[in-house]
């Protein structure tokens, strides 16, 4: 497939990138499932809608005389087509690989969790959300947001308030009513809820508002069915029906994205083997003594 100079060569993660996207195995409807919304038929549904999506926008854009924002839709539209197997797009955009990219890092967690457990033994498994309350983009502002940067902010701030576990998280951008608002899911363990969500709020406040708005909520797992949600990045069944207008620009955001970038490891590396990902706890050079 030639690529366009348009669109960024992916330069990190290059292997595990590779094993997800040459794995059919991943587009199709084997373990793990997300849902029966996410089957391999409905993602081809939804790749069709967003095709035609795009190629809107690109005539529109077009007709408007942005001629540059129409290119660049058109190839994106362009690419999300042409995606098949043994020639797929990789893009973040395309319904069909984000989807393969989010079983292939479930699974990952699937088998990672359980030898994470072993380790910590007397403490709890929860997903913590946390939202930054500054961090909205409107849909014009979009074209700034840089996932890669704004994950090294987040490992930066958590790590600096003294988090120094093992943590496997997800950056997730929802549409508030008229914004963008980037937040994370982080799987962890701890001994302690409340005192992970006061220590977690101390770095993510709320508003002087009565707090309906919620920075920080840290849940229990009690399955692992938490994960296809954690790692979803955006909810597109949902943009697709309440926010079309502004989908385009998302889509081209998430084009320039690497996929596997949407994960925010601590402690953790992340390599490939036969096809599939693999989490890897990062230990320390000398066994802490207790
Ligand atoms: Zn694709």
């Amino acid at each position: 497939m030639n690529s366009s100079n348009h669109y960024p060569t992916f330069q990190r993660h290059v292997r595990a990138h590779e094993a997800v996207i040459n794995n059919e195995f991943w587009y199709g409807d084997g373990p793990p499932s997300l849902g029966k919304s996410f089957t391999a038929a409905r993602t081809a549904e939804r790749q069709r809608d967003v095709v035609g999506l795009l190629q809107k926008a690109a005539t529109s854009a077009g007709t408007a005389g942005d001629q540059k924002r129409s290119r660049l839709l058109w190839e994106l539209a362009d690419k999300l087509y042409g995606c098949r197997p043994r020639a797929r797009c990789g893009s973040l955009a395309c319904p069909k690989c984000a989807r393969a990219f989010q079983r292939a890092k479930t699974s990952a967690q699937q088998a990672l969790i359980p030898v994470l457990q072993k380790t910590n033994s007397t403490k709890k498994l929860v997903m913590a959300n946390v939202v930054p309350l500054g961090m909205t983009y409107r849909p014009r502002q979009l074209r700034h947001l840089d996932i890669q940067k704004r994950n090294r902010w987040l490992k930066d701030i958590v790590s600096r308030a003294g988090f120094t576990r093992v943590m496997f998280g997800s950056a997730d951008i929802s549409w508030e009513h008229g914004f963008y608002q980037l937040h994370w899911h982080l799987g962890m363990f701890t001994s302690n809820r409340k005192n992970l969500t006061k220590r977690l709020k101390k770095i993510f406040p709320g508003t002087d508002k009565k707090s309906y708005d919620r920075p920080v909520v840290v849940s229990k797992a009690w399955s692992l069915g938490f994960l296809p949600y954690k790692d979803k990045g955006i909810k597109l069944p949902n943009l697709l029906r309440h926010n079309r207008t502004h989908l385009p620009e998302l889509l081209l955001v998430l084009d320039r994205t690497e996929p596997l970038d949407l994960m925010v490891l601590t402690k953790l590396r992340l390599s490939a083997q036969q096809g599939r990902l693999i989490l890897r706890q990062i230990e320390n050079k000398r066994k802490k003594s207790r």
